[in-house]
């Protein structure tokens, strides 16, 4: 069962002219270019814990894949190749077909080419790694933030973690359940940001537990201006209040990019972002010290919680 499963995927990938040797041998050969360093990351979903049985196959391919790039993205990387580790209870062709929509269907818009894999019987569970380049040096780092810079954010935040909330009805549930199931990788936006922005990370965990990511490992503390927060349409007609902030900065499973950049780089990101049809905007400043501050009209807004953990 498992190399027709395997056939299946195989007559269906891509490939691109440094996939030297891709699926069908022990492992793949891959070309990395001359004067780049490989970058490489693993991200999984598992049935019960990031997504119910019954997603819809494609959704869930599509996600597999997209919150990999979103990471890369965050590195400033471009995306080349990735592996797919599947965990599936039994033999579905149908099943594999729809998954295979979504996942392949947003590699060949990156141009990414699926070179190898496992897969194996057991609870659902889809273990993906991509791999990309960045030139020596242009990473975008957590540790690179630098007291002054201005603190941006692409897109907007909130509407994954309002849909997992089952907020809303109608045309507006559809909007935030389409943010949470098919998010956008921001993958030519981390591209424009290489020699433009200093630290990047992608918010995954939600915007306040990431930002921490950036200011513990740079040493430096943070101020977000809640007027300045981006809202979807969808979220803005949900919510003009506290739950709104709450799913905006501690929601989480957003994957747009957070990043730091000097204030004399505000136009030149700004037109970068704007060439890649990514909105984004400014949302706080690094400062001296430790920690976020978010500051609203009425003083200083402490969320209930700050982010999504795994193990508490
Ligand atoms: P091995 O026993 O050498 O690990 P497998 O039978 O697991 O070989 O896999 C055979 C080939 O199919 C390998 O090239 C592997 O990378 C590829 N492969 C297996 N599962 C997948 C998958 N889910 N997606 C892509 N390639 C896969
Ligand atoms: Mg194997």
């Amino acid at each position: 069962m498992e190399f027709e499963l395997i056939d299946r995927i195989r007559e269906r990938a891509a490939s691109r002219r440094d996939v030297r040797l891709g699926i069908g041998d022990d492992a793949a050969l891959l070309a990395v270019p001359a004067g780049q360093l490989l970058t490489v990351s693993t991200d999984t979903l598992n049935v019960g814990v990031h997504f119910h049985a019954e997603t819809d196959p494609t959704a869930l391919g599509h996600k597999a894949l997209a919150v990999n790039l979103s990471d890369l993205a965050a590195m400033g990387a471009e995306p080349a190749w990735c592996t797919l580790a599947l965990s599936l209870p039994g033999a579905d062709p149908a099943w594999l077909d729809r998954f295979l929509d979504g996942f392949l269907g947003l590699a060949a818009q990156h141009r990414v080419a699926l070179v190898g894999g496992d897969t194996t019987r057991g609870p659902l569970s889809i273990g993906v790694t991509v791999h990309g380049f960045v030139p020596a040096g242009q990473a975008l780092r957590r540790d690179a933030a630098r007291v002054g810079d201005d603190l941006w954010l692409t897109g907007s935040t909130g509407d994954a973690a309002a849909a997992l909330a089952g907020a809303g009805q109608g045309e507006i549930a559809a909007a935030l359940r389409e943010r949470l199931e098919r998010p956008t990788p921001r993958v030519e936006a981390g591209l424009a940001l290489r020699r433009r922005a200093h630290a990047a990370i992608d918010v995954s965990d939600g915007l306040l537990a990431d930002l921490g990511h950036i200011l513990h490992d740079s040493g430096v503390g943070a101020e977000i201006e809640l007027d300045a927060l981006p809202v979807s349409e969808a979220l803005a007609a949900l919510s003009d209040g506290t739950a709104r902030w709450e799913w905006q900065l501690a929601g989480g499973d957003d994957y747009e990019l957070l990043f730091t950049a000097a204030a004399s780089a505000r136009a030149s990101i700004a037109a970068a972002l704007a060439a890649t049809a990514t909105p984004a905007v400014r949302i706080g400043r690094i400062v001296a010290g430790s920690g976020c501050r978010v500051l609203g009209a009425d003083g200083e807004w402490t969320p209930s919680r700050r982010g999504y953990q795994h193990f508490t």
